[in-house]
């Protein structure tokens, strides 16, 4: 019993919702939809180096898009921040975008906003570190495979859109 109306004036008794919202449940996911919003939230992870390369994440040398098994994924100290997989498109398009002949695991391709995988990703950040990698599950016939690349500031690019 709590909450007005279920205990005298003098007696009030506070309810567990009335408690204010920890600092950590005020913060919302961002939806990320242009390149310069992914830009500035680059910037404000940690480069790879550093005190990340030290980290118990152990994610700093994931630059391309690496396989990582849900065992080795540090879910303890991530924390997603943004979805940059827009919610009203449609099946997102499966085009990569490598105007300099990079690949898919190139640690030097773009992120490129509209393309495969960045456009099924999402933003996660370690807590003790800083670093901010972006993960996307692949859904195979027979498996389920979680890829992580870290997100670089110098690699996010506007690239021209896939459907035009
Ligand atoms: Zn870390």
């Amino acid at each position: 019993m709590c909450g007005a109306g279920t205990a005298p004036v003098t007696g009030f008794l506070p309810c567990a919702d009335n408690r204010p919202p920890q600092p950590r449940d005020n913060r919302v996911m961002q939806q990320i939809h242009t390149t310069a919003a992914l830009q500035s939230l680059a910037q404000q992870g940690s480069p790879a180096t550093g005190a990340p390369a030290r980290c118990s994440c152990r994610l700093s040398h994931f630059a391309g898009w690496d396989s990582i098994t849900d065992e080795r994924w540090p879910g303890a100290q991530m924390e997603q921040i943004a979805s940059l997989r827009s919610p009203d498109a449609q099946e997102p398009t499966f085009a990569e975008y490598h105007p300099q002949g990079t690949r898919y695991d190139s640690p030097n391709a773009p992120i490129a906003l509209a393309y495969f995988p960045t456009n099924r990703a999402g933003v996660w950040r370690c807590h003790d570190c800083g670093l901010q990698v972006l993960r996307y599950t692949e859904f195979g016939g027979y498996y389920i495979d979680h890829r992580v690349r870290v997100l670089d500031a110098a690699l996010v690019q506007q690239a021209p859109d896939p459907a035009g």
